[in-house]
């Protein structure tokens, strides 16, 4: 699902009555919104936050803050405008495989050139297989 489908299905939840149902439909909302740099959708899922806020239920309420701070957060990182760069760049740097360092077996991204850990070279190893 697209970030807006699933601010859709949040929304239609908080509309039906089903506040634990909308906030985690709204989680996975703003996992697909920063990783499709979405900032409109991260707007909306504020807004279902506020309403969310005001729930009852302390869990549900505090949920809501959390989620919408970290919504404020991503949008806040973009300098307001329309796509968190930063952000995503860091997830997949996160998702890159990694290799062990054959010199002191710590692991280091797969692209380095030199081991962070002890300045152990790769490139020889690199030229080697090309
Ligand atoms: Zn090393």
């Amino acid at each position: 699902m697209s970030a807006s489908d699933e601010v859709r299905t949040a929304t239609d939840y908080v509309a039906h009555g089903h506040p634990r149902r909308a906030l985690s439909a709204a989680w996975r909302a703003a996992d697909t919104s920063l990783r499709e740099g979405d900032a409109e959708a991260l707007r909306a899922i504020m807004a279902i936050c506020e309403v969310l806020r005001e729930n009852p239920n302390k869990r549900i309420a505090s949920d809501a803050r959390q989620l919408s701070s970290y919504c404020q957060h991503t949008l806040d990182g973009a300098g307001g405008g329309v796509q968190s760069h930063a952000i995503i760049a860091r997830i997949s740097r996160m998702r890159q495989p990694k290799r062990v360092c054959p010199d002191c077996a710590e692991k280091v991204q797969q692209r380095a050139h030199v081991c962070k850990f002890c300045g152990f070279r790769f490139e020889s190893l690199d030229d080697q297989s090309e």
